[in-house]
């Protein structure tokens, strides 16, 4: 296999040791099956550093490409892992034409301004997120326990260990203090305060029997527009660099499955905005049923794409934090 054969000419080799977590981690090894191939690529952020270090790079005979390399396998371990498994990304498009349609042709039009459950009832939105929302989460679990079986990780987990994955996945250790690290820290903490804005709206739903809409300052709205505002800026950003990047360093399927995702976030922030701004015009159920079309399609992808790189990241972390205890 291309990776087995790269990975080995890497653990000869040994120059790049220094630039990220996949390099000592390939010298704890002296082969690699498919299931270390999925860590090492899990591990990996692509930041094409070692593509330009590399003198067995092409128009060498060895063609040594690392980071393309282990995004091709990372793109495979996705759908390795996915659960179920022939579902795939296949169901988001769908998902999104037919939230669209039972949105904006069922929605009712006629309503008061910024009256969102007349639009759409709040049952109706709760029983179809509700259930897609606890497909998604069974869906993420499954792939994870897939993903940490198949390392067959015989160290136990330490807290100290749970905590420097963690903090490398939370502050993004090996991107620190570039472009990207900045536009990801947007995008993660956008998706993380539009969660917390749901979360506190559900709570005021039920606990204090306050609907919607609330104010514009209130807690609900101020979280869920500071995340739409890094729901757009953020993606906008990684999307501009991923225009940028060298294509020597990048695998096609693994591009479509990043614009994918980023576009579908931002989306999520952009239409969240406008039906915030725009709540108390006429235009508020078709953007409602848009938006949470929109929100719908996002969800459905997520155990099938870019999303799962966080999770998979974050476990590879975990297990490389077993691994070398004691690395800086
Ligand atoms: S990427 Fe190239 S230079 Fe770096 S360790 Fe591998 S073979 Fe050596
Ligand atoms: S491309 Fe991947 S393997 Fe290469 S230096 Fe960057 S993170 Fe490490």
């Amino acid at each position: 296999m291309e990776g087995a054969r790269i990975l080995t000419i890497c653990n000869a080799c040994r120059y790049c040791e220094g630039f990220c977590a996949v390099f000592p981690a390939i010298e704890r090894r002296t082969n690699f099956a498919a299931a270390d191939l999925n860590y090492l690529a899990n591990l990996c952020h692509n930041c094409g550093e070692c593509y330009y270090a590399c003198q067995y790079a092409p128009p060498h005979e060895f063609a040594v490409n690392v980071p393309k390399t282990l995004a091709e396998i990372r793109v495979r371990s996705y759908r390795q892992y996915a659960w179920p498994r022939p579902m795939g990304n296949w169901l988001t498009v769908p998902v999104l034409i037919a939230g669209l349609a039972v949105g904006i042709f069922g929605a009712r039009t006629n309503v008061a301004p910024a009256n969102f459950y007349a639009a759409i009832p709040h049952g109706i939105m709760v029983a179809i997120f509700g259930t897609v929302g606890v497909f998604v989460l069974t869906a993420l679990i499954a792939g994870l326990l897939r993903f940490w079986r198949e390392s067959e990780v015989s160290l136990p987990v330490t807290v100290a260990a749970l905590q420097r994955a963690l903090s490398n996945a939370l502050t993004l250790r090996y991107l620190s203090g570039t472009p990207r690290s900045w536009f990801h820290h947007l995008t993660s903490y956008g998706f993380l305060l539009c969660f917390a804005s749901t979360t506190v709206a559900a709570f005021y739903h039920y606990a204090f029997r306050w609907r919607a809409p609330y104010g514009y300052l209130s807690l609900p709205v101020v979280l869920g527009t500071l995340g739409g505002i890094g729901l757009i800026a953020g993606p906008a950003g990684l999307f501009w660099l991923k225009q940028r990047q060298d294509a020597a360093t990048r695998d096609p399927g693994h591009d479509r499955m990043d614009r994918a995702f980023l576009t579908l976030l931002f989306f999520t922030g952009a239409t969240g905005l406008l039906l915030l701004a725009l709540r108390e015009t006429r235009a508020m159920p078709l953007l409602l049923a848009v938006h949470l079309a929109v929100v719908l399609a996002l969800f459905v992808s997520l155990p099938y794409g870019k999303f799962v790189h966080g999770i998979y990241r974050l476990a590879a972390l975990l297990r490389y934090a077993l691994e070398r205890p004691g690395a800086n």
